[in-house]
């Protein structure tokens, strides 16, 4: 089933209504390196049931946190597809706040570059803030999180230096989240995706002509595409994509989109 309600723009996807166990894809920031109007940076929250998760935080995340009402503590794991400032700039303040105000929040927080760590203690040594120990770990491929509600693998793109897409699986679903891609689909678009079936592909649109995705979605089982971290100039493309594909509902994400799959 599909319904959409677009003054919250809430989309259930195949959703079954078993109620707390449906997984929900909130895009909080969804432009590509610059905020456009209604756009922010890379930051996309998911739940399932009572427990949360951030696909990267390039705005100020427990702000989203605090106007939704969701506890911060439930916060379980924050996964970052890479390293650039678009997709990591509100880690910082999540940490910050963490330190002194939010004390029973422990998320795992994985980062491609685990060094990341050390510069974030260092900018609260100029702050004077007083921080704790938290659990950073290093992405390596593969599957980096279980916690028995929702399970992640990392697979590696040549975006940079270091740089993963995620596949989420919960409640027998799953989701991939390509994260930033290197020059065009057919070099660096995650082969899992053709082994596995998806009921939803989040697919970045910034760094090349989106039409050219559409060979690759011939040859995957996707249910469903949002096309995030979007660039202007990609616009036409996208809507010449989303009328030669009409069965994967292909659609630009913008803040405040959900997404229950
Ligand atoms: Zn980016
Ligand atoms: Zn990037």
């Amino acid at each position: 089933m599909s319904i959409e309600h677009h003054c919250s723009v809430l989309i259930f996807l195949n959703a079954d209504f078993k109620g707390v166990d449906l997984m929900k894809i909130v895009f909080l920031g969804s432009s590509h390196g610059i905020p456009e109007p209604n756009r922010r940076c890379s930051c996309i929250l998911v739940e399932v049931g009572d427990n949360r998760y951030f696909v990267d935080m390039g705005l100020m995340p427990i702000e989203e946190l605090v106007n939704r009402g969701i506890a911060v503590d439930s916060v379980k794991g924050i996964f970052i597809t890479h390293m650039h400032g678009d997709h990591t700039n509100g880690l910082i303040s999540f940490i910050d706040l963490c330190s002194w105000v939010y004390k029973t929040a422990e998320p795992k927080i994985f980062l491609p570059k685990v060094e990341g760590k050390e510069v974030i203690e260092a900018w609260f040594k100029v702050t004077g803030t007083k921080s704790r120990e938290f659990d950073y770990r290093k992405v390596e491929e593969g599957i980096i999180f279980d916690d028995g509600v929702l399970t992640v693998t990392a697979i590696r793109t040549k975006h940079c230096d270091v740089s993963f897409a995620y596949l989420l699986e919960a409640e027998g679903k799953r989701v991939l989240f390509t994260g930033d891609l290197f020059r065009e689909p057919s070099e660096d678009f995650p082969k899992i995706a053709k082994e596995v079936s998806l009921q939803l592909a989040v697919c970045e649109g910034a760094h090349f002509d989106v039409e050219k995705y559409e060979p690759i979605f011939k040859e995957c089982d996707i249910k469903r595409v949002i096309i995030n971290h979007t660039a202007e100039w990609n616009f036409p493309h996208l809507q010449r994509l989303a009328a030669n594909m009409p069965e994967l509902g292909i659609k630009m994400a913008n803040d405040g989109l959900e997404i229950i799959v």
